[in-house]
């Protein structure tokens, strides 16, 4: 039988990884009362699969910061590891990870209290393996699953691919797509849909496929893409992400093609623009204010809460990544006062100039009290934001805001971002010399 056991480490940081250990939010500011839901109501995501697919270490990987070469000294799962990560994300929800040999029709496992409240079921195969018996697993499990809880949504994480050729991890995804949907076709189940992501911790695929499946479980996400896309046509930005910075898995993104050219020097446009004001909701025109992406990220666990409508770049989600982690890397080591107080806050901001005339510019946008966010049908309590582009060089963002308005009318609580930019058109200039 499982024996349910609680992480040591439950809730924490603290355990090995090449990020400061105990990095993670600090208390809130403006409201100090905790109002976060109990881990009991959170959505879950399981984390299940075979002995050695890599549960353990996609979840140290992700939520931990273990660096991928360390996961080869983890010990074998023998019992569900529960990790509640809600403390330091934005994102709440908790990681179940079962060991493989679980037997469902052991009448002591209570399938009712584990697929009951589960949001996602994410099921991880070794690609590298023969995975014949991981797909008889998977389709048990997700059968079994569904009768409990048909809202279940089914991930096939097809994982350590790091190991195959491109051809080869094409026809590892359509294989075991087929044979997946056919076992299910056999059993008369064509109405679970199970969605394949092909992973692997040594790249950022294991963090893009996360965060769509986060992304699934946050009721709000429509609206979230809505105003990134509204920001993205008002504001020149040409792709934004909302980020949980702890994982940089990202919690919204537009979807709207990414064109780099696609503006000319800020000189062009008319003085008109030079000094505006902006709000998301409702949507004032500002045209080509330069900004080429922008994300919105949660700097704890790199997630992007939203973004633009274009599709996600894998190429300037990865800077924007490796951005949060020098500037976070750099605030842990430069930005303690006296030692004390947290070295990431509203003073927080950095901006990285690239060599292709580029720009990515990273400025904490607000930081959101648990009480003003906390949505209260699903009970997410996003923790803090930060807003992070691509833009031209002539472009500087002077100040963002990002509220919430819980009794709108509309929307159970509806974000409003406020943007204050200003051109400074002689820039590219200075910028050629
Ligand atoms: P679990 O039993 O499912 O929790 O599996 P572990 O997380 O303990 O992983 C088993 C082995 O797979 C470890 O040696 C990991 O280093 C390795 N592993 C995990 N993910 C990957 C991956 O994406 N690529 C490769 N090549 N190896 C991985």
């Amino acid at each position: 039988m499982a024996s349910y056991d609680d992480d040591e480490n439950f809730g924490s940081y603290g355990v090995v990884g090449s990020f400061p250990k105990d990095f993670g939010y600090g208390p809130d500011e403006q409201d100090t009362e905790d109002r976060s839901p109990s881990a009991e109501s959170k959505p879950r995501i399981l984390l299940m699969g075979l002995r050695r697919s890599g549960k353990s270490s996609i979840q140290k990987v992700v939520f931990h910061k273990m660096s991928p070469n360390e996961t080869l000294f983890l010990e074998s799962t023998n019992k569900i590891v529960k990790d509640d990560i809600s403390n330091s994300s934005f994102v709440q929800f908790q990681i179940w990870d079962f060991p493989g040999q679980i037997d469902f029709f052991d009448p002591t496992f209570d399938s009712e209290m584990i697929f009951g409240g589960c949001g996602a079921l994410i099921f991880v195969i070794d690609a590298q393996d023969d995975y014949m018996e991981a797909l008889a697993k998977l389709h048990m499990t997700v059968s079994r699953a569904y009768k409990v809880n048909p809202n279940i949504k089914f991930e096939v994480f097809i994982h350590k691919v790091d190991g195959l050729s491109d051809d080869h991890k094409i026809e590892t995804q359509r294989d075991i797509h087929q044979r997946a949907n056919d076992d299910l076709a056999d059993a008369g189940l064509e109405a679970i849909h199970l969605s394949f992501y092909l992973t692997s911790i040594y790249d950022h695929s294991i963090f893009e496929a996360f965060s769509k499946v986060v992304q699934k479980l946050i009721p709000q996400l429509p609206t979230l893409e809505n105003l990134l896309n509204i920001l993205i046509s008002n504001s020149g930005i040409e792709k934004a992400f909302l980020f949980d910075v702890v994982s940089k898995i990202y919690i919204a993104t537009d979807s709207s093609p990414v064109d780099m050219q696609s503006y000319t020097l800020t000189h062009m446009y008319p003085p008109a623009v030079l000094h505006s004001h902006t709000h998301m909701y409702p949507p004032v025109s500002l045209q080509n204010s330069g900004i080429e992406k922008a994300f919105l990220f949660d700097v704890v666990s790199k997630i992007y809460i939203a973004t633009d409508s274009s599709p996600v770049d894998m190429q300037s989600y990865e800077l924007c990544c490796d951005m949060i982690d020098v500037v976070i890397d750099v605030s842990c080591i430069y930005g303690l006062k006296d030692g004390e107080g947290s070295c990431y806050d509203k003073e927080s901001s950095s901006i990285i100039k690239l060599n292709n005339a580029t720009i990515l510019y990273l400025r904490e946008v607000n930081r959101c009290s648990r009480g003003q966010l906390q949505d209260r049908k699903s009970g997410h309590v996003p923790g803090r934001l930060t807003l992070l582009t691509v833009c031209h060089p002539c472009f500087l963002i002077r100040n963002i805001t990002l509220s919430l308005h819980m009794e709108h009318h509309w929307y159970p609580w509806l974000p409003i971002l406020h943007m204050e930019h200003h051109w400074y058109p002689w820039l590219p200039i200075l910028h050629r010399e």
